[in-house]
């Protein structure tokens, strides 16, 4: 083991964010000065906070702007710093691993270009997820000032006041030349490629990048990873995506059926179901199709429905070559959200429900138990009033109803 604290991501890759930010993977908090705005991913790849990440990473140091691996792993959970690291040795090898510190200067330079970007190319997404913030999808701009104007507990109107001062300038950085220029000069050394957003399918710099990059001759090494809604999906991508190495496709999909409609939404179960057929056609060499589900007090209850249904599907691409039926992902934020919030009874009964369900599904007992003891953890029961006006001003604004939806859920959640 190199360190303690050692994660490949500071020495291989860079993430973007849809307002400009340049961070070090998706998961990290954004302690870099460099933005995309005004600036480029080669700046901020030798700047002092990744210079000083790696240094502290080799020195056994724990980074703060890495605390949410930090709490994950101190919690039983796989981290994405544990995952990254397992992906990262099996793809270069010892020799490989070694070229890395090999290439890294006393100061923490290093004298190597990124393999892997993480492109979140703006925040235009047609869906409202329960548990985002117009940062991540423009469709949150309305709700968000809409619920701050009546939110009257402190926890909400804080967050909401949070999620109403943004300024959609700082989101299209990626109409700067300078932007595309950088990303052409790395595209000799990338091998991957993760696509988020927004949602991808529906940003014109994603079709943008998919030519460029096929145009460049480079996307023969290049393997594309997305994290989609999968409410849309138009088939033409499929004549660029065949021209890359490989193609993976993580699906959000958070809860069954109108449960999904609800947190995602307004996702149509129909569109989704039909889009994950289309994909259980593509060709399994260079296709792989993943679930990832975000796991916070709306979905944590009934997660089980959704692992029955992907049990009863039989899929024969869709999930296959990943060890979960689906990936759980912990909401940590809006902390009102967070499954550490549930009464003492909720967690026992979600703890039963989820038992019960991995004696069902074998395949569920890599990753819930974790979450069990995540959700365990910490008593967050008082933020549930927080949690208790933001279900009731949402059905208010949306026309939706939380009880019809949730039925034995918002029993237990709703009544003090
Ligand atoms: S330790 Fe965690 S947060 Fe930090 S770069 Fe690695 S994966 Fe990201």
């Amino acid at each position: 083991m190199i360190s303690k604290t050692f994660c490949p991501l500071p020495w291989v890759h860079q993430a973007t964010y849809s307002d400009g930010s340049i961070l070090l993977c998706c998961v990290a908090e954004n302690e870099s000065d460099k933005n995309l705005n005004r600036g480029s991913l080669k700046e901020a790849w030798n700047s002092e906070h990744w210079k000083n990440t790696r240094k502290q990473m080799l020195a056994d140091q724990a980074p703060t702007a890495c605390q949410r691996c930090w709490v994950e792993e101190k919690n039983g959970y796989r981290s994405h710093r544990v995952t990254e690291l397992a992906i990262w040795e099996n793809r270069l090898g010892p020799e490989g691993m070694r070229m890395l510190l090999d290439h890294t200067q006393e100061d923490g330079t290093l004298t190597l270009e990124p393999r892997a970007l993480d492109l979140r190319l703006g925040n235009t997404c047609n869906l409202q997820c329960a548990m985002c913030r117009p940062q991540d999808s423009s469709k949150w701009t309305g709700l968000a000032k809409k619920i701050h104007a009546v939110a009257e507990d402190p926890l909400l109107r804080g967050d909401m006041g949070y999620k109403t001062r943004i300024n959609q300038a700082d989101f299209e950085w990626q109409d700067r030349p300078e932007f595309w220029t950088d990303l052409e000069e790395k595209l000799p050394n990338l091998t991957e490629i993760i696509i988020g957003g927004g949602e991808p399918m529906l940003l014109h710099a994603h079709t943008e990048f998919l030519e460029r990059a096929v145009r460049s001759g480079h996307c023969g090494h290049i393997q594309l990873r997305y994290h989609t809604n999968l409410t849309v999906l138009p088939k033409h991508f499929l004549d660029l995506w065949v021209r890359f190495e490989r193609v993976e496709i993580l699906a959000s999909i958070d809860a069954f059926g109108e449960k999904n409609h609800y947190v995602r939404y307004p996702a149509k179960w129909d569109d989704i179901e039909r889009h994950l057929r289309w994909l259980e056609e593509m060709p399994p060499e260079r296709f792989r199709v993943g679930i990832l589900s975000s796991i916070h007090l709306l979905t944590l209850f009934d997660f089980d429905q959704l692992l029955d249904w992907v049990a009863a599907q039989k899929f024969k691409l869709v999930t296959h070559g990943f060890k979960d039926m689906t990936l759980p992902g912990i909401v940590m934020h809006p902390n009102y959200l967070n499954v550490q919030n549930y009464s003492a009874e909720l967690k026992e009964r979600t703890a039963e429900k989820l038992r019960s369900c991995m004696e069902r599904h074998p395949r569920a007992r890599n990753k819930l138990p974790g979450v069990l003891n995540f959700m365990f953890e910490r008593d967050g029961s008082e933020r549930l009033p927080a949690a208790r006006e933001y279900v009731m001003r949402l059905d208010s604004i949306r026309k939706t109803s939380f009880p019809a939806v949730f039925p034995e859920l918002a029993s237990l959640l709703l009544n003090p």
